[in-house]
């Protein structure tokens, strides 16, 4: 459970933000049902903001909408951030719930304290449930770092008890369709919060030290579940994610390696992204691990290329199989030339270093056929699909078919 435990008398006032009057009339009527007498609500951001710089202290918990026509809810957020508040913050929304972790981890980023987001229809149910988190007043709205809404206890009990687990998504070759492999992306399932981003729990896995539990309970259940479905004939590879610094430690070799081996899968089954971290004080321990690694045929794959630190001296370096082009770029090379070249040579680079390239972050058709004629061995994406559970995996492997050339199409029919 969480770290602090809810008291009654810490919350005071409540204020709701929202252009919809409805939605302030519902949730004021649920929160006064809740026992919560002090609720002012409010349509227009400006104003609550005005509320709020008046005295900082005055409202304990705002419940914000996302979505307002003169100021959105991330430039709320932002001006909140700027005035020092430091009560809790809860979002409200009717985006899905990819925007409202995105904004969650925005508010953390403000230096907020963010209590959780919840969607529309507003309940009693979600409401309470929401409200139990509620840690107090901080001492100083700039120390929020020690006021995380989750300890380390709770993410270690999370890792332990299975509630972080993979979700798969789909690596295709271009050329062909095929499917070669699937990615694991951690999801923390919690058991009142619901579903919660990696880019939520990540940093604060890191903060407390997890890392290392966090990858190899990931790596576990997504090896168990590849022999599962090898058993169901699927022949296809699992990427699992690790940062450089958790190849950091000697043994991870080993012990990776004897994972493979315990669910019964072999080395080759197994792709490992790996993402370049900032400070790196040991360099050497690291590439010894991806050499031995390399050597044991697991495929390694250079994660997110483009962006942060990896570098061109490190791919000479370092025995990568697979380059992995960040959705970023190609996500811009829709839109401007410039990018458009950068994908290009990225890909080219790859390849005449001896890679296979994939490009993640494959939203249209569009990006699908331009990819493939810049040749780019596989695609990621949403266009492609999402990251799902497991068991939506075999079901989707039935549906998928890759996307038809206008022209190819049109002179089949005829
Ligand atoms: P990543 O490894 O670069 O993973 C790709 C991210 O892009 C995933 O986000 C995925 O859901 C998202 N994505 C996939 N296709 C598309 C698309 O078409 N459009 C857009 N806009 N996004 C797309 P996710 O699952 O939230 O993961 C975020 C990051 O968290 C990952 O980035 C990875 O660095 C990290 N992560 C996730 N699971 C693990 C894990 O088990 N261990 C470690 N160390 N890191 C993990
Ligand atoms: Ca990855
Ligand atoms: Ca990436």
């Amino acid at each position: 459970m969480m770290s602090n435990s809810f008291t009654d008398t810490a919350i005071q006032r409540i204020l709701i933000l929202d252009d919809d009057p409805f939605i302030l009339k519902t949730t004021a009527f649920i929160l006064k049902q809740l026992g919560y007498q002090d609720v002012v609500t409010m349509e227009h951001a400006k104003e609550a903001l005005k509320l709020i710089g008046s005295d900082t202290e005055a409202i304990d918990i705002v419940l914000c909408d996302l979505n307002m026509p003169e100021m959105d809810g991330i430039e709320f957020l932002h001006q909140l951030g700027e005035s020092n508040f430091s009560g809790g913050i809860i979002l409200i929304s009717g985006e899905d719930e990819r925007t409202l972790a995105t904004a969650g981890s925005l508010a953390a980023g403000y230096e907020l304290t963010f209590l959780g987001s919840i969607s529309k229809p507003l309940s009693h149910h979600k409401l309470s449930k929401m409200f139990e988190y509620w840690q107090g007043p901080k001492q100083s709205a700039k120390s929020s770092k020690e006021t995380q809404v989750f300890s380390a206890a709770d993410l270690s009990e999370a890792i332990g008890k299975n509630q972080i687990i993979p979700y798969f998504q789909p690596k295709v070759e271009l050329q062909s369709g095929k499917v070669m492999g699937m990615e694991a992306l951690a999801r923390w399932q919690h058991p009142e919060l619901g579903m919660i981003f990696p880019d939520t729990f990540i940093p604060l896995i890191e903060k407390y030290d997890l890392v290392d539990e966090l990858t190899f309970s990931i790596a576990r259940q997504a090896f168990e579940q590849l022999r599962r479905w090898q058993k169901q004939g699927m022949d296809i590879k699992v990427a699992v994610n690790v940062s450089m610094k958790s190849l950091k430690e000697l043994s991870f070799t080993d012990q990776f390696l004897k994972m493979i081996e315990d669910a019964g899968l072999e080395n080759g089954n197994i792709i490992l992204e790996v993402t370049e971290s900032q400070f790196m004080a040991d360099r050497l321990h690291s590439m010894n691990n991806l050499a031995r690694l390399r050597i044991k045929k697991v495929t390694l794959s250079i994660d997110d290329f483009g962006t942060g630190y990896s570098s061109l001296s490190q791919l000479q370096e370092l025995p990568f199989d697979e380059l992995k082009i960040d959705k970023s770029f190609v996500q811009k090379a829709s839109e401007d030339e410039k990018a458009l070249s950068i994908l290009e040579s990225g890909i080219r680079m790859g390849k005449n270093l001896g890679m296979h390239v994939i490009a993640e972050g494959v939203e249209t058709e569009d990006d699908w056929f331009r990819l493939a004629d810049m040749g780019c061995d596989w695609a990621q994406g949403y266009f492609i699909s999402r990251p799902i559970p497991a068991e939506e995996v075999l079901p989707w492997l039935k549906r998928w078919q890759p996307p038809v050339r206008k022209s190819a199409a049109a002179e089949t029919s005829n």
